[in-house]
């Protein structure tokens, strides 16, 4: 069995309200390893997004453990987290989130601008040109985000996702705001970049997409009703 990358603990999470105390995520647990392509699937409201959020250092866990490698990430300070998060994860949202006034290269190459350890030019070049590649894109570059496809932006995400070599893919619904046969294209991505060994976890409400996965957990009113590995074999 390859080496746990993520690790959690027992995560309550409680939104905390005027009117109403929400448990959002119940005593959950479980590990992602390495090259896994695990789905999170559950209805609307069952907590998924939360889980997604507190996996991907944008929230905290109310109480429980949890580790990123070996590093002990439930309790870090604000700039600890967000050192962590640049370093360690890739984010794919629903909604996409490309910055409309940017090009494609521009919007894949903006990670890379925010990283501590600054990089000359030519090794930003390489590593963008390498990544929009991947999904495919290479003749688009100096498009801007509105002048292609849902799927087509979903995948320039994805390589913007990639361009700082993330331990772990967190992605939100990745074919919530596609057609079937543009979210098909960019589950096609997700799986060829895990067959290349990119580790990814993706919250979805849709089965179908959920059965593509390595291995699946499924949520219910913030727990854990069953984690299941499916029959395809991990590439
Ligand atoms: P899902 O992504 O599975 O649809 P969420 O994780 O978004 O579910 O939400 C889980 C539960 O937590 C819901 O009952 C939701 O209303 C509640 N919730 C989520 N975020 C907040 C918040 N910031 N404040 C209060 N309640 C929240
Ligand atoms: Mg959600």
């Amino acid at each position: 069995m390859s080496k746990a990358i993520i690790t959690l603990n027992n995560i309550c999470k409680v939104f905390d309200t005027e009117l109403v105390e929400t448990h959002a995520l119940k005593n959950v647990s479980f590990e992602i390893h390495e090259g896994e392509f695990l789905s999170i699937c559950g209805p609307s409201g069952c907590g998924k997004s939360t889980l997604l959020s507190i996996l991907g250092l944008l929230d905290l866990p109310t109480t429980g453990q949890y580790f990123i490698h070996d590093v002990d990430a439930s309790n870090l300070s604000l700039s600890e987290a967000a050192y962590l998060r640049n370093e360690k994860i890739g984010f794919v949202f629903q909604s996409f989130n490309l910055i409309d006034e940017l090009s494609v290269y521009d919007n894949v190459a903006l990670p890379m601008r925010y990283r501590k350890h600054k990089l000359s030019d030519a090794e930003v070049d390489k590593k963008v040109m390498e990544c929009i590649a991947k999904v495919e894109l290479t003749d688009r570059i100096e498009h801007k985000p509105n002048q292609l496809s849902g799927g087509q932006q979903q995948r320039i995400s994805i390589a913007r996702a990639l361009v700082n070599e993330p331990s772990l893919l967190l992605v939100d619904e990745p074919t919530g705001n596609l057609d079937s046969r543009n979210a098909q294209m960019v589950m096609d991505t997700l799986n060829q970049l895990n067959k290349e060994g990119t580790t990814i976890c993706m919250v979805t409400h849709d089965q179908h997409f959920a059965d593509m996965a390595t291995r699946f957990v499924h949520l219910f009113d913030g727990q854990i009703t069953e984690q299941v590995a499916s029959q395809k074999v991990a590439g």
